[in-house]
């Protein structure tokens, strides 16, 4: 949207110095600011073939113009550190100074978040991360991510997807560069990732072309050509300082890299650019004990060792062994394991230990990473 008025008043010239403000008022379902206003309201979806849910909004639109930024949490609603980052942001934004306007959608998921079940909108079952475009005509999720792309992805320029670790990931912070294929949609996008502040960057290469690869938010929104950012810090249920630090800061950096803020923007000096498309995964359900933390040191080893189930003989095996960095140990206790066969058993994946394989280059540009890093996840972001 900005793009387009720049380029209104590029044509128009300066014989019209008077240009009509294409945000002089913005509407986030019933939160309405004009220039130099915050507004909070809610994104209402009626009930349909299920219940109805109402999703909290607020839009900070700074006095003068600039980019149009969204700010998004809580797809999944136990990610706290996230969903209260942005909670808290909203009163740090003085729309005053700000160049540009700033919509914050602090929780998508809030039936996740009030019943705290993991990872999925307990309504319907469906993840708040993988349905994209959404449906009006669908399930609650449905209805309420159509209701998102139109009333917050479409109207930005850029998107940040915020994550927490969720109540079974002990995670280690990091961010997301991911790419497209449009190098100048992609070199935004690390720009961003770089401004962020995070040093732990998983590089994810997106075929737009597949729609599977839109139904995420960051899919989605990059398929409509917006510059997106996706960082996660928090762990297992808790918010701690640091974590939320982390995010906040970061969120007012890439404000600052912007230029919507008055902040000066220092960029990752060392990033760590990780392939994190290999997760291990137990031979067979049973209990898991990490042997590793959060931290990411370099381990050659497997990431913890798993005794049988609850009543069973005591049989400890080790995961997989392999290298790498181990950003997200699971931290709940009860694993899924592989059947004689291989398949999962169970559902959901439970028996994955997250793993980032160090890629040990630095990126001058797209080329420079292998084309390993081309795969792609599966994992949490669904
Ligand atoms: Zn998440």
């Amino acid at each position: 949207m900005f793009a387009v008025a720049a380029l209104i008043m590029f044509a128009a010239g300066p014989a019209f110095p008077q240009q009509p403000d294409a945000h002089a008022a913005v509407t986030v379902g019933t939160a309405t600011a004009t220039r130099g206003q915050v507004a909070y309201g809610v994104i209402s979806i009626p009930a349909a073939m299920d219940s109805a849910t109402s999703l909290p909004v607020a839009v900070v639109n700074g006095a003068r113009p600039g980019p149009v930024v969204a700010l998004v949490a809580g797809s999944h609603g136990t990610e706290y550190t996230s969903i209260v980052a942005l909670t808290r942001i909203i009163g740090r934004l003085d729309p005053k100074t700000i160049s540009g306007t700033v919509l914050v959608a602090p929780l998508l998921n809030v039936a996740s978040f009030t019943q705290m079940i993991v990872h999925v909108n307990p309504i319907d079952g469906k993840g708040m991360n993988g349905q994209y475009p959404g449906d009006p005509a669908g399930t609650q999720t449905q209805r309420a991510l159509a209701a998102v792309a139109d009333q917050i992805v479409k109207q930005a320029d850029v998107v940040v997807d915020l994550h927490g670790g969720d109540l079974d990931e002990d995670l280690h912070p990091y961010s997301y560069w991911f790419r497209g294929g449009q190098a100048g949609q992609d070199s935004a996008s690390r720009a961003l990732a770089l401004a962020f502040g995070l040093d732990h960057i998983i590089v994810r290469d997106f075929d737009l072309s597949d729609a599977a690869s839109r139904r995420n938010l960051g899919g989605y929104a990059m398929s409509l050509g917006k510059t997106v950012l996706v960082a996660e810090a928090g762990r297992s249920g808790t918010v701690e300082p640091e974590d939320l630090r982390l995010l906040m800061d970061g969120v007012l950096n890439v404000l600052g890299a912007l230029r919507m803020i008055d902040r000066p923007v220092r960029p990752v000096a060392h990033p760590v650019w990780l392939d994190a498309s290999t997760r291990l995964a137990a031979d067979s359900a049973g209990m898991f004990f990490a042997t590793v933390g959060r931290g990411p040191r370099r381990r050659r080893g497997g990431g913890g060792l798993h005794d049988g189930l609850p009543g069973t003989p005591d049989g400890r095996g080790a995961l997989a062994r392999r290298g790498g960095r181990h950003l997200h140990p699971r931290s709940a206790f009860h694993v899924e394991g592989r059947d004689a066969r291989g398949d999962r058993t169970g559902a959901g994946g439970g028996a994955d230990l997250p793993e980032a394989r160090e890629l040990g280059v630095s990126l001058p540009g797209r080329s420079a990473v292998a084309p390993s890093a081309a795969r792609s996840l599966g994992g949490r972001h669904r």
